[in-house]
């Protein structure tokens, strides 16, 4: 697998050209950072009522309407929510793309799931930080740089390949390393992950396991510190380390404990189901469901946020967590 550096990626791509960053999220904000302390020439484009716009503004950066800043561009990146990307693109983007430009996304899903369809005179790709917003933008003011994926759906004038590596290196991927993916491969395995192992499996895992504990008789408090507060330890070793290195610094009880008990939590049946989850992202028909769940006005969503919040692993936790005075709060 080839990794992409600085040294593969010549920022003159972007040399007169105007980069628009329509979005001051969580990306938005560390990309048109990042780009402008780069040396690129950056818009950002927002909605005129948005609250972004005057910390946009304190930030040095030039702000317009979304649609205005799609018209001034040559690059167009879109950091809205992915829900959102399909209405803005048809009534703010399309209307004001010229043959020659770049549209841009840090996300698969509108590409692949052919919500957002561009005209064949445009170039499509994407750059995908592998972190959190605030991690590029962090990462970016201390020298360094978080990796980035990247991908090409659309190269009509032969010249995208450059113009993403150009971009990665703009935000300070390429510092840290590039990898070339696809559309399909980036969307369906960032989806299935969140689903079946970082959102949904990890939390199902402990909400079971709390539970557990409780219906036997354990307090609640204790049952919380096990199987929620003490996670954070376990991933950071994996992080860091791997598997092997998180087991490397768990008592040897723990060590062969976990690794004999392990595969009965997560056992063959498990895997048929995570390769049911993986089928119906692969065959649309999650796509299909969250497109329509959101047309719809988010009634399911909506019910599941409400059936989170009464969990009583959610009511203990906060309470203890506010014994926690080194635990941030939102
Ligand atoms: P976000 O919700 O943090 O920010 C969205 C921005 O869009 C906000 O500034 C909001 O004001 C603006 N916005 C919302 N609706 C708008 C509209 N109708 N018109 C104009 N502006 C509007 O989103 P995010 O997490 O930065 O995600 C942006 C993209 O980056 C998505 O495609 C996402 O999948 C991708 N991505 C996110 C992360 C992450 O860590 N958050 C990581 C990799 C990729
Ligand atoms: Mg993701």
């Amino acid at each position: 697998m080839k990794l992409y550096y600085d040294n593969d990626a010549d920022l003159s791509e972007l040399e007169n050209k105007t980069v628009a960053v329509l979005g001051y999220g969580s990306q938005g904000h560390a990309h048109a950072r990042n780009l402008h302390e780069s040396g690129v020439s950056v818009i950002v484009g927002l909605r005129r009522d948005s609250a972004s716009w005057m910390k946009a503004e304190a930030d040095g950066l030039t702000v317009f309407e979304t649609a205005e800043a799609t018209k001034k561009a040559d690059v167009v990146m879109v950091l809205l929510p992915d829900e959102k990307q399909k209405d803005v693109y048809e009534t703010d983007i399309k209307p004001n793309l010229r043959s020659g430009n770049a549209l841009v996304f840090a996300h698969g899903f509108n590409i692949h799931f052919s919500q957002i369809v561009p005209p064949e005179n445009i170039g499509v790709f994407m750059v995908a930080p592998k972190g959190p917003g605030h991690l590029v933008r962090r990462v970016y003011t201390e020298g360094a740089g978080v990796p980035c994926l990247f991908a090409i759906h659309q190269d009509p004038d032969g010249n995208i390949r450059d113009l993403a590596l150009a971009y990665a290196k703009g935000i300070g991927g390429t510092r840290a390393g590039v990898i070339e993916t696809t559309f399909e491969e980036e969307t369906e395995t960032d989806l299935f992950g969140e689903q079946a192992v970082l959102c949904g499996g990890v939390t199902e895992l402990i909400n079971t396991g709390f539970d557990v504990l409780v219906k036997a008789g354990y307090k609640p408090e204790i049952a919380y510190f096990e199987c929620l507060h003490e996670m954070k330890l376990i991933v950071d070793l994996m992080y860091e380390g791997g598997i092997a290195g998180m087991y490397y610094s768990v008592s040897d009880t723990a060590e062969y404990g976990g690794m004999t008990s392990g595969p009965k939590v997560i056992d063959a049946g498990t895997r048929k189901r995570m390769e049911q989850i993986l089928a119906d992202i692969q065959n649309g028909q999650f796509a299909r469901e969250w497109i329509l769940e959101n047309r719809a006005g988010r009634p399911s969503l909506e019910a599941l946020r409400r059936k989170h919040d009464r969990l009583p692993i959610e009511m203990i936790g906060s309470e203890l967590r506010d014994m926690m005075s080194w635990i941030k709060k939102e």
